[in-house]
């Protein structure tokens, strides 16, 4: 990067909510059906069809609207936003324009040499989406409009950010928050969770804005981070050479990389947008707003805090489990049953994950529940089984969804503490062993290992290891 610029990054981020049915008339939402199926004269935008708003949508807008710090406001206006394109049946779209539901919000991230920075959003507001053009051979396009109507939130950040990093801190935040809420999938490939950067830079020190691109088709956190960095150097080089920068629309190319131009300044629309006369104003009551409030669960910013203050978890282990929702409410789950919350969190970020990932299973639906998990690290925590059979036991469960105790007295895993049984294996293989053992005696330390593994081994795993050693000592000695 070059120093003598400073980067300015503003974000405009398309989240597609999870409601059954699209934002102003019953048809369902669903994903991937037959083309044209998910329509009635509402969204395919027949002459007379009135559109009516879809309650859910407005709660959904009200929750991500309170968890990222906004205004409510009272009473806001559905706009027709009128453009041409094949994909919009009725010639415009309808989208809340100057009063949107949601003003004056904003999210911290966490930030390199800053640490926490509070970054502004401008608006959230309420839109339906255009269908689809499918390009299916070289002669025509097909339209499909079960997408039409669809319910969207639009989020529009101050130019708050300052790199590509940051921008990234952002998008991520809000992710992670739509996605506890509830509200979206999050799915970015999809297009369920959609983000359009805006980019410019300027002379460190100055005032004004440089002019920006806006950059799009970006669909996946990486490509964000690509294009952004590569916009950068792009517009520094321009100036460089003593050239402008122009304000226009650039899509990005995945493969090469880059970012090039797709529509200027000049060919932007007017939108010529007007209050749309079939939707009467929204009037959003003091009571709703609070009922909302109320339900609204704790979010991962809450969490992750609380699990370092209360919990004793580290920045790191606090960040990875809260930053799922799932993932933190089995946590939680876990230590009400188990009172050492360092080794919960190590359990659910190890041995579970590394399960539910080998076999493709979400969280919720994992066999090992946490009431099973607990069984387990109780009978380690009272010394019963070691941490290594209890990795066994896991297994068990998983596949049979036993209690620990079933487990452990079927497979007859029970820790080995009785001091003569120990010693009696100990004896055997000191005896089989002399020359290595006087070699211990000699000072060769490395050989106790070898001595304490063979007594595992003997035992199939279930001598207490620490017992082991203390009556190697005692030979030593003796
Ligand atoms: P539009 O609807 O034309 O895209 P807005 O003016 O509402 O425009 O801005 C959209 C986004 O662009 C906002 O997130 C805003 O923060 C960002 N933005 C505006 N000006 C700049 C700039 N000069 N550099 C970077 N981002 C900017
Ligand atoms: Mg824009
Ligand atoms: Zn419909």
């Amino acid at each position: 990067m070059d120093s003598r610029y400073e980067v300015v990054i503003g974000l405009e981020v398309h989240v597609q909510l999870t409601t059954k049915t699209k934002i102003f008339c019953g048809c369902s939402k669903d994903f991937g059906q037959e083309p044209n199926s998910q329509t009635c004269p509402v969204c395919l935008g027949l002459p007379g069809a009135l559109p009516v708003l879809n309650k859910q949508v407005v709660e959904y807008a009200i929750k991500t609207g309170l968890a990222t710090n906004h205004q409510i406001a009272p009473r806001s206006i559905f706009a027709r936003k009128n453009y041409f394109y094949p994909d919009l049946p009725k010639g415009y779209q309808i989208s809340q324009f100057e009063l949107p539901i949601c003003e004056h919000g904003w999210l911290n991230i966490e930030t390199e040499e800053l640490g926490k920075k509070k970054v502004g959003i401008t608006r959230i507001h309420m839109e339906e989406d255009a269908g689809k053009l499918i390009h299916s051979d070289g002669n025509s396009s097909a339209v499909d409009l079960n997408r039409a109507c669809t319910p969207l939130l639009e989020v529009v950040s101050e130019p708050d950010m300052r790199s590509a990093d940051e921008a990234i801190a952002y998008l991520k935040q809000l992710h992670q928050i739509v996605m506890y809420l509830g509200v979206c999938d999050g799915n970015l490939e999809e297009g369920s969770f959609r983000c359009d950067a805006n980019v410019s830079v300027r002379l460190w020190g100055q005032k004004e804005l440089g002019t920006r691109a806006e950059l799009k088709n970006l669909n996946s956190f990486r490509f964000i981070k690509q294009a952004i960095e590569y916009e950068v150097e792009r517009q520094i080089d321009v100036i460089d050479d003593g050239g402008k920068v122009v304000q226009e629309t650039r899509l990005f190319d995945a493969d090469a990389g880059t970012t090039r131009s797709m529509r200027g300044k000049e060919e932007a629309h007017d939108y010529r947008y007007f209050p749309d006369p079939d939707l009467v104003p929204l009037v959003v009551d003091h009571a709703w707003v609070e009922r909302v409030r109320a339900e609204l669960p704790e979010l991962p910013e809450a969490k992750l805090q609380r699990y370092q203050d209360e919990l004793g978890l580290t920045e790191y282990d606090a960040g990875v489990i809260s930053s799922e929702r799932a993932v933190a409410e089995y946590f939680e789950a876990l230590v009400g049953l188990h009172n050492n919350a360092k080794i919960c969190a190590n359990w659910v970020m190890g041995e579970l994950s590394r399960a539910l990932n080998e076999n493709d299973i979400a969280i919720a639906d994992c066999p090992v529940t946490p009431d099973l998990l607990a069984g387990i690290l109780n009978r380690i925590a009272d010394n019963t089984i070691s941490g290594k059979i209890a990795k066994k036991v896991f297994e068990e469960i998983w596949q049979s969804g036993k209690t620990a105790d079933q487990v452990i007295e079927e497979k007859g895993l029970k820790q080995v503490t009785d001091t003569g049984a120990i010693e009696a294996i100990l004896d055997e293989i000191i005896a089989a062993n002399q020359s290595q053992f006087e070699e211990l005696k000699g000072g060769k330390e490395k050989l106790m290992g070898f001595f304490v593994g063979q007594v595992m081994k003997a035992s199939k795993g279930k001598a207490n290891p620490g017992m082991v050693n203390q009556l190697m000592q005692k030979k030593l000695k003796g």
